[in-house]
């Protein structure tokens, strides 16, 4: 099941990016191991009382333009009420409530998603209490008085959130259709790509009922078996705002990949894999999502007979961390090999949810260690006991050693690729766990 989306509106300067970092703390490097990804404080996985979900800041608005702050801010909570599955609407005591508050909280109550009112700054329940009432006015619910400078009622506030999370989302564990997110920088041709497998190729289209996602995702069947395209509403409805375009497409993404399966990663072939692309994929392998390079626009490109192994290279480089990607090379335009995609996600999930005996796994491990001596330190060697697999999408193993300190990324990075060379995972990350035998 995906994690729940919780995504933070509201006025500049209330206070969203104190309680962000608050809340995200540690986990607010995203990717730790992926190079090239910056640490954009945009998303943070976040856990309380044993519940884990993804925080979205959709913050970003420039304080000092007020005659535009309105519609920044309606851009904001449009992206919170696609994609968040609660909504947290922070206001200011200090500054009381304002006409855009207001306006904002119409259209979120229109949005019929769960929406936790929040008044920030009440860093004295006894001095500003009564100040808090005024946002009754609201119409969206009881105001919950927190401080974020000074960590006061987070807890209440999160309690709060976390009432509001699907009990169990039986429509998504019940549905066994792939999910697929076309993600990619803007104009690589993600909604092109989308277009055509909807259109052209006589796919039969459905919206999906009763969801609260109804309206922005896309069920099509092909071959007499259906998939659903992920938040392709988000896709045709692009951002107004330019100089947002990059962090709103970052949530997106989060978002999407989030509930996704497979997530395709689309590049424009012209102008050839960019920083800004691995930073994307980064979020899908960061996740543990199946994800399959997509090469577009290779009809726009002068060919010959290297041309291909020229931008496997140049692909395989700079997403160097996730060497287990499938790479396809298609056109909007002509929808060349475009539909292949559908048997490559197909592919893909079977092996994100591939099981590999315990047995098979040690004897694969046992052979690895002897022809390659693992590490040691200060005199002391590494011993590797027991592998098992815990887990599927994404495949997930469980090393038992003598002394987890001695377990260098290289060596789980060396038994990974062993692993792959005898089962493949094509298209999967894999995860590792190490732990030591007590
Ligand atoms: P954002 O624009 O909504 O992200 O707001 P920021 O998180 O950047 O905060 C704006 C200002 O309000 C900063 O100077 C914060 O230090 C301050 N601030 C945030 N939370 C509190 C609070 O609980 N009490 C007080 N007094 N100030 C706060
Ligand atoms: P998005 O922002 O990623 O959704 O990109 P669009 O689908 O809006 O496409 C951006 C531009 O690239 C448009 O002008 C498309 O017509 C063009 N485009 C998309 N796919 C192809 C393709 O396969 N070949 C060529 N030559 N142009 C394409």
């Amino acid at each position: 099941m995906s994690k729940p989306i919780v995504a933070i509106v509201g006025r500049p300067n209330v206070g969203k990016s104190t309680l962000f970092n608050i809340l995200a703390g540690e986990n607010i490097s995203i990717v730790k191991d992926t190079p090239g990804v910056t640490r954009d404080r945009i998303y943070a996985d976040v856990e309380w009382l044993g519940k884990n979900f993804t925080m979205i800041d959709t913050g970003g608005i420039e304080p000092d333009s007020s005659d535009i702050i309105l519609s920044q801010m309606r851009e904001q909570a449009q992206i919170a009420i696609d994609t968040a599955d609660v909504i947290i609407f922070m206001t200011d005591v200090r500054q009381g409530l304002v006409d855009a508050d207001a306006r904002v909280a119409d259209m979120l109550r229109r949005a019929k998603k769960p929406v936790i009112l929040v008044v920030n700054k009440v860093d004295s329940f006894q001095k500003f209490m009564a100040d808090t009432y005024e946002f009754y006015n609201l119409g969206i619910g009881d105001p919950i008085p927190i401080s974020a400078s000074s960590k006061l009622g987070i807890g209440d506030m999160l309690d709060e959130v976390i009432r509001h999370f699907p009990e169990h989302d039986t429509e998504e564990e019940e549905d066994d259709r792939p999910r697929i997110a076309v993600v990619g920088k803007p104009n690589v041709g993600k909604s092109s790509i989308i277009n055509r497998l909807l259109g052209e190729n006589r796919c039969i289209v459905s919206d999906i009922a009763g969801t609260t996602r109804d309206a922005i995702d896309t069920a099509v069947t092909w071959n007499g078996k259906e998939y659903v395209f992920i938040d392709t509403a988000g896709l045709r409805r692009k951002s107004k705002i330019k100089e947002e375009l990059e962090r709103y497409s970052i949530i997106r993404t989060v978002t999407a990949v989030e509930r996704a399966d497979v997530v395709v990663m689309v590049i424009d072939a012209v102008e050839g894999i960019t920083e800004q692309d691995a930073k994307i994929a980064g979020i899908a392998h960061d996740r543990g999502k199946g994800i399959v390079i997509v090469v577009n626009k290779w009809d726009a490109i002068e060919k010959n007979d290297k041309t291909i192994y020229k931008y496997t290279n140049e692909v395989r480089n700079t997403l160097s961390y996730m060497p287990y990607a499938e790479i396809m090379f298609v056109s909007a335009l002509t929808g060349q090999r475009l539909v292949k995609l559908f048997d490559m996600v197909d592919t893909i999930i079977e092996n994100q949810t591939m099981r590999v005996q315990t047995g098979v796994l040690n004897e694969i491990m046992t052979e690895a260690v002897a022809m390659q001596q693992p590490p040691s330190d200060k005199g002391k060697r590494l011993r590797l006991y027991y592998i098992t697999q815990v887990a599927v999408k994404p495949p997930t193993f469980v090393i038992f050693v003598n002394d987890k300190e001695l377990m260098h990324f290289s060596y789980t990075r060396y038994l990974e690729n062993k692993i792959r060379e005898a089962f493949g995972f094509r298209g999967t990350p894999l995860k590792f766990i190490i732990r030591e035998r007590g």
